[in-house]
């Protein structure tokens, strides 16, 4: 039976984005190809407020995260880690063989431009990786403020962000903030079907990964750049999903990027409340992210059996993840979900729990 999701990717997918992923095929290297790409990319610049480079890759998020880190490095690496993603990007720098530390603090805790700037004067860092949006733990780290004190005390560092949980759901002024690359797969936030990742990277970053001597092919920004002019990538784009992708940052844009990081946090603040009054919020309450929310499971419930009986009711939600598996739940409210998707939903926990 079909359930609508409630989980922090991949998200629920409308209807009209299913449809345009129908339409028929275009050549890669045909003009229609082309003139596809070159009308997406500036309404990606529109969303991350930047006129720097956006590259499409064919390929979930982790694949250009490892591309990334792998290509951005001639020191040393600082990879900081809240939680289950930001700890695999640590586990991909090492499997590149790219020096690297990692700045850990405990899942519910954010990274702190305090925190970064304590770890950052230990060494001779020219990198340093963050999650904007822990999905494993439902935190927002103050990326923006970390971006800051680096620009400020160390120039040379380059910023690179996950932000698969918040890009399309949380505002990123990726030129503003002065952010290096910053990526996510379209599962989440723009709630398109999965395959697909969006990344934005800044010229210097680009400038840097010249000057790395493996650096891979695939994701390499300047094998990117050798098609990026000409409106093509070098191997075969994922053309359906961009076509969808090119009606849903329509409709985005349509309905005004305001109006869409505002549902996001009114979604947010409601789910927070409501698991304030019946459960608890595991995360640190200064940083709960807009798009996912950790519910501490104060009351043991069975959160398997309570999937089980959401599913029966047409729904879905996301056990806590790892080591919180049956402490915590999480619920999202990414993408195009709505108040009345939180409020159906709430009502049929409460209905099922007895609340
Ligand atoms: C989902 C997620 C990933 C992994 O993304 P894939 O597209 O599955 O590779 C990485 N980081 C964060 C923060 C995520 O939420």
């Amino acid at each position: 039976m079909y359930k609508k999701l409630f989980i922090p990717g991949p998200t629920h997918v409308r209807d009209e984005i299913l449809q345009a992923q129908a339409a028929p095929m275009l050549g890669h290297r045909a003009k229609e190809y082309s003139d596809l790409q070159k009308e997406v990319i500036p309404k990606l610049q529109q969303l991350l407020y930047t006129q720097q480079r956006v590259y499409l890759y064919a390929s979930s998020s982790s694949g250009v995260m490892e591309g990334s880190v792998r290509q951005a490095s001639t020191k040393r690496v600082l990879n900081t880690v809240c939680g289950a993603f930001s700890k695999r990007w640590h586990q991909m720098t090492v499997a590149n063989g790219t020096p690297c530390d990692k700045l850990e603090v405990e899942m519910g805790q954010a990274i702190t431009p305090e925190l970064v700037d304590e770890a950052l004067a230990d060494d001779d860092y020219d990198v340093i990786t963050v999650v904007l949006n822990e999905t494993s733990t439902g935190l927002t780290n103050p990326v923006k403020e970390i971006a800051a004190l680096i620009h400020d005390k160390y120039p040379n560092v380059l910023i690179l962000v996950d932000a698969v949980s918040g890009m399309a759901g949380i505002k990123i002024e990726f030129d503003a903030w002065g952010l290096d690359v910053c990526l996510a797969g379209v599962q989440k936030c723009f709630a398109l079907p999965p395959g697909l990742t969006v990344c934005a990277v800044s010229d210097r970053a680009r400038e840097r990964a010249l000057q790395v001597e493996n650096r891979g092919y695939y994701f390499a920004y300047d094998v990117m750049d050798k098609k990026y002019e000409a409106g093509q990538t070098p191997a075969t784009p994922a053309i359906s999903l961009i076509q969808a992708l090119n009606k849903q940052m329509d409709d985005i844009l349509a309905a005004s990027l305001e109006a869409r990081w505002a549902r996001h946090k009114e979604m947010a603040a409601y789910i927070q409340d409501w698991a304030r009054t019946h459960f608890a919020l595991y995360s640190d309450e200064r940083y709960l992210s807009p798009t996912v929310t950790n519910i501490h499971n104060t009351r043991g419930i069975s959160v398997a059996d309570l999937n089980k009986a959401l599913g029966e009711r047409g729904a879905m939600i996301s056990n806590g993840y790892g080591d919180l598996k049956e402490k915590c739940f999480r619920i999202a409210h990414m993408g195009d979900l709505t108040m009345d998707d939180m409020k159906w939903l709430t009502a049929q926990i409460e209905d099922i729990l007895g609340l």
